[in-house]
């Protein structure tokens, strides 16, 4: 078993409540638990600004997965709430990124651990200080 920290994010439909649903969706997931969670932050759209504003939350789950496979399960995730909802409310309802993975670094076209934006994303970081002690250390990008 091996300890990864999430980051979700949404900004359309019901986004706290996507959240909810990813969180259980994760936690059924027969190789996923999740250990601890954040509260959920409203938080300003970085970037792109002319969009609603965004729910965030961060996970500490504990897993079988090799990160790889993590990944895949995450995305599937995401993939399945999509289509879910995808007419009415759009593409984008639910983000959920893999932000660290306990003991590995690593680049590859497909997967970044710790992933490249955390430390400079208060999204990431609020919620992830909740319920780690040194976000700072958990999220330093490999050079
Ligand atoms: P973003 O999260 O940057 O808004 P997406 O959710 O569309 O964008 O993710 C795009 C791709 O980022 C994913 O398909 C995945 O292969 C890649 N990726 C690289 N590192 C990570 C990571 N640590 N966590 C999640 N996705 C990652
Ligand atoms: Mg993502």
């Amino acid at each position: 078993m091996a300890r990864a920290w999430l980051s979700l994010g949404a900004n359309i439909g019901d986004p706290r409540g996507q959240l909810v649903e990813a969180v259980s969706r994760l936690d059924a997931h027969a190789d996923i638990t999740v250990v601890q969670q954040s509260s959920v932050l409203t938080t300003k759209p970085w970037g792109k600004t002319d969009q609603p504003d965004f729910a965030n939350m961060a996970l500490a789950i504990e897993t079988s997965l090799a990160p790889i496979d993590l990944l895949d399960a995450v995305l599937g995730i995401e993939r399945a709430m999509g289509r879910v909802r995808k007419e009415v409310w759009g593409p984008r309802l639910i983000d959920i990124d893999i932000i660290a993975y306990e003991g590995v670094r690593m680049k590859s076209e497909r997967l970044t651990l710790p992933h490249p934006y955390a430390h400079e994303r208060d999204f990431v970081l609020v919620p992830l200080g909740e319920i780690v002690e040194d976000v700072t250390a958990l999220v330093a990008p490999t050079d």
